[in-house]
């Protein structure tokens, strides 16, 4: 780039950076493409839209995530923990050591720290959540192996 030129190109971005900063935003609906749950974190069909993150030096963020029937998270822990505020379906949450509790529309659901957990979609329905989570150091999640068969139906 022109060695005049760069300066004002970099000065006019930093402008519009500042500006956004202290405006309200809005992501309109239908301006992120649906995205699939990454297989090697999820077991089965699951669909994740809306995903958001709050600018520095907020830590929020989160999405919308749908399982078709059968799917689910694998395990993982949330190292600020997760709130899920579920919207449709039918759906289980899970503790490691507790037992798979049913969660439907209008519950709210709080995983504490490093708390080792699965959550997803009943057998025969589907379900969707909000799920919310703050960063440590960057970080909403970590993840570790799938839930076997035998888990999710809690044998
Ligand atoms: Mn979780």
């Amino acid at each position: 780039m022109n060695r005049l030129i760069a300066p004002l190109v970099a000065l006019s971005f930093m402008a519009v950076e500042a500006q956004a900063a202290n405006e309200i935003r809005i992501t309109p609906n239908g301006s992120q493409p649906s995205i699939k749950g990454a297989a090697q974190n999820f077991t089965g069909s699951v669909r994740v839209d809306g995903l958001f993150k709050g600018e520095s030096p907020a830590r929020i963020g989160g999405g919308t995530v749908t399982f078709e029937p059968g799917a689910r998270t694998a395990w993982h822990t949330h190292p600020l923990g997760q709130t899920l505020i579920v919207t449709a379906g039918v759906g289980y949450v899970q503790q490691e050591g507790g037992p798979r509790q049913e969660i439907r529309p209008g519950d709210i659901v709080w995983i504490p720290p490093h708390t080792r957990h699965w959550h997803g979609a009943t057998a025969s329905n589907a379900m969707t959540h909000i799920a919310i989570a703050e960063a440590e150091d960057g970080k909403t999640v970590t993840w570790a192996e799938q839930v076997s068969e035998a888990q999710y139906v809690g044998q």
